[in-house]
């Protein structure tokens, strides 16, 4: 005849084997806010390389603006001067003025090659940020999809959890109401396993080695034995 200890055990091994699988449902729900949080930052720093492409074409074009708006200036003025130089009475102040024009043209030359490696730079970051925008339109589809699996998988999660609370509903009543206390208590308290197997004249939660006095105790199983070390439920696999 099983002792009454040893039937309230059995009871308590299948309710276990339920809470162990909760405990691990439940360890793998809370993780995932910080993974969604994590895919979605990692997305962010993508974003960086394109932010990057569009600051500097937006200096190019700005460069490439102010160029030509210093080149318009200077044409300008280069009308003008010319307009002048044939009133100009002596030699001196017309070649004086002459020089003047081709420092301007001069330098109008310069500002029209900077010019064109500014549109160069321009058409070439162009193109960058187009490239850049494809790849990370790929990489917001597959966040998208990461996060639309994560949430299918934590709703199938969510309806197992349920099942199981509901089955483990079944066993509580039958437990004597001291002992489930005892065992709840401890469940919380060790990552979500409170009855553990002897293993090897051993503490099948913390692995410390059982004095054979306290083995022979556990097999005879006629109260509650505790391991000394993690607090747990001893009992004798069958
Ligand atoms: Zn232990």
């Amino acid at each position: 005849m099983p002792t009454v200890i040893q039937e309230q055990i059995k009871i308590l091994v299948e309710l276990q084997r339920i809470d162990s699988e909760i405990y691990h449902l439940k360890k793998e729900l809370a993780s995932h806010p910080l993974l969604k949080q994590q895919l979605e930052a990692d997305f962010e720093k993508k974003k960086v390389r394109l932010k990057a492409v569009e600051e500097e074409q937006k200096a190019a074009q700005l460069k490439q603006k102010q160029r030509e708006g210093d080149l318009g200036a200077k044409e300008e003025k280069i009308k003008k001067l010319q307009a002048q130089l044939y009133q100009l009475k002596s030699n001196k102040e017309y070649s004086a003025m002459d020089m003047e024009i081709k420092g301007l043209k001069a330098d109008n030359s310069v500002l029209e090659e900077e010019i064109l490696k500014l549109l160069d730079v321009v058409d070439q970051t162009k193109a960058k940020c187009a490239k850049e925008k494809t790849l990370l339109a790929v990489e917001e589809k597959k966040l998208k999809d990461t996060l639309d699996a994560l949430a299918l998988k934590a709703q199938g999660m969510q309806a197992e959890l349920s099942v199981r609370e509901e089955k483990r509903k079944a066993y509580t009543p039958h437990v004597d109401a001291k002992l489930i206390r005892q065992y709840e208590k401890i469940l919380k308290g060790r990552e979500g396993l409170a009855l553990v197997p002897v293993k090897k004249s051993s503490c099948g939660g913390c692995h410390m080695e059982l004095p054979p006095q306290r083995v022979n105790e556990i097999q005879m199983q006629d109260r509650v034995i505790v391991c000394e070390s993690c607090a747990r439920i001893l009992y004798w696999p069958s």
